[in-house]
């Protein structure tokens, strides 16, 4: 079970603590992210891979409560 999140840190009710909270988020990489990654190396335009990484564009978001660290929610893209 999830909370339904945004990219960007949401307002929630915690489903751990069940408090109003703003989530903390966390931006992982995805499996999609390194193949891209690879692919623009292997075409030479490894400084778009480095911007692939800085950016948000290709990473899903785990969501996590502020006040009590529980898993909240988790965004794909
Ligand atoms: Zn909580």
């Amino acid at each position: 079970m999830s909370t339904p999140v945004g990219p960007k840190p949401s307002n929630v009710v915690c489903p751990n603590c069940h408090q109003q909270v703003v989530t903390r988020t966390e931006a992982k990489a995805t499996t999609k992210t390194h193949i891209i990654a690879l692919i623009l190396c292997l075409t030479c335009c490894w400084p778009c891979a480095c911007c692939l990484y800085c950016t948000d564009c290709a990473r899903n978001m785990d969501h996590y409560c502020p006040s009590c660290k529980a898993f909240v929610g988790h965004y794909e893209r």
